[in-house]
């Protein structure tokens, strides 16, 4: 029997992208099947023909919903896979709504390319299509957590609560007549969070899969403060607060807070406009997965309360309503997508508001490298945006402690489930820098044998 191994595709060296083979001999399964997304070099990699043909990858297990995790699927199809795709129910909604929402900017960039003649394909051809994602989709195969099942005749998973959003799973493979077992983290959250469970740990493992998003970061103390004085200081200013956030997942944590920060008055009262149309069918897979609710969460539910509405709230969901906020005057809170500004509505509020002093730019989730947003982050004075240089004069402002994403302390909490350390971690899903801090962390703290993933390496399952 050959040695089971796994080889990483992508998230290695790189946030995006995240893709790992399981070989073991017999079989042959995707954990996560993310897109590469941010600069231009990683995004051409979606391109690429997959490593195998497609229809000899047998499975794949997809750890949440996230584009990054998940948005390679429709691409996997369109090459030929038709095996099953293992995911959480949650997360199975959550794909619902996302993959044919991907497949469309793919669909309506190929467009623009064709209309703009700058391809150098003539035609321009989309990665994916609308139809791939709905192949994909007819593809899930959902699996609830903490119940082992089947992937393939010789691998078994099991779905773990990763607290990062719904859905969202760590995942334990065991191989049949191997003894060692592979764990991946997938994307961990945090703990004490709104609406989600706190990340359950894993006992046992002797190969890890470890993501270090933030492996070089401290959270602050209390975030919640921290956004109730950005409003506060935004509606002082007199402008539009505008929040660049996944309609999924974030815009909900987001609105929660905005609630409960009125209830508490500490927060004015403004009109608050989730400008997405996405946002409705998310918040509404967000209040039906009960096995995704923590017990705050519960409760709002079963006092018939509503979890994501402020006092003064909005959903513009065509894009006339979407337009329609651009008449807004005065102090008013807009949370509209993408997360990293690459994309979708926020880029026209922010292409209309930036240059306004009175604005705020809220940004609460990581940004990738080669994003409008992570240049934001880093104080351009002029943007991008629409084939021209927009300036800067709003006022930018980040907050880490907002994050799905564990920080460094948290990371090593989750670590502590471990009964005795994996043979091997390996660090994935990091840019440069924040996988080796952690690694220098968990070798002298922990003496873990620990080290951040090479690109495109195939390592061993074995002691
Ligand atoms: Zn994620």
């Amino acid at each position: 029997m050959p040695i089971p191994t796994v080889r990483f595709l992508g998230a290695a060296g790189t946030v995006t992208g995240s893709k790992h083979l399981v070989s073991t001999g017999k079989s042959q399964v995707l954990l996560d099947c993310g897109l590469f997304q941010g600069l231009k070099a990683l995004r051409q990699r979606n391109w690429d023909p997959p490593l195998l043909p497609a229809d000899e990858f047998d499975a794949v297990v997809v750890s949440h919903a996230h584009i990054d995790h998940s948005g390679y699927l429709p691409v996997l199809v369109r090459h030929g896979f038709q095996g099953p795709i293992y995911c959480t129910p949650a997360t199975a909604d959550l794909l619902k709504l996302l993959l044919p929402d991907a497949a469309h900017l793919q669909e309506e960039q190929a467009e623009y390319a064709n209309y703009r003649g700058f391809s150098r394909h003539k035609p321009a051809l989309p990665l994916c299509t609308v139809e791939d994602a709905h192949a994909a989709l007819a593809l899930l195969q959902p699996r609830p957590y903490g119940k082992t099942f089947d992937v393939t005749s010789d691998l078994r998973a099991t779905y773990k609560p990763a607290g990062h959003i719904l859905g969202s799973a760590t995942v334990t493979l065991d191989i049949e007549g191997h003894a060692h077992r592979l764990a991946f983290s997938g994307d961990l959250g945090r703990w004490d969070r709104p609406v989600l469970p706190d990340p359950v740990s894993i006992e046992e493992a002797d190969v890890l899969l470890l993501e270090a998003t933030y492996g070089n970061r401290h959270h602050g103390p209390d975030p919640v403060d921290d956004l109730a004085r950005v409003v506060r200081e935004a509606a002082n200013r007199g402008g539009a607060l505008i929040i660049p956030a996944f309609a999924v997942g974030r815009t909900q944590e987001l609105l929660w807070h905005l609630r409960r920060l009125e209830e508490q008055g500490a927060i004015p009262i403004l009109p608050v406009y989730a400008d997405s149309p996405m946002a409705i069918e998310a918040t509404d897979v967000y209040r039906r997965h009960r096995e995704d609710h923590d017990e705050e969460m519960t409760a709002v539910m079963d006092s018939g309360g509503k979890p994501f509405a402020t006092r003064q709230f909005h959903v513009a969901k065509s894009r006339q309503e979407s337009v329609r906020l651009n008449d807004l005057v005065g102090p008013v809170v807009i949370i509209s997508a993408s997360g990293m500004a690459t994309g979708g509505r926020v880029v026209h509020h922010l292409n209309l508001r930036l240059p306004d002093s009175r604005t705020t730019v809220l940004l609460v989730g990581f940004q990738a490298q080669g994003t409008r947003g992570r240049q934001l982050q880093e104080g351009r004075r002029e943007v991008r945006m629409f084939g021209r240089e927009v300036p800067v004069r709003a006022r930018v402002v980040s907050l880490d402690g907002l994050s799905a994403h564990a920080d460094q302390g948290e990371i090593l909490r989750w670590l502590e489930g471990f009964r005795r350390p994996p043979h091997r971690t390996y660090l994935v899903h990091s840019e440069p820098g924040a996988a080796e801090m952690l690694q220098g962390v968990m070798t002298s703290q922990l003496k873990w044998t620990v080290r951040p993933a090479q690109d495109g390496e195939e390592v061993p399952l074995g002691a």
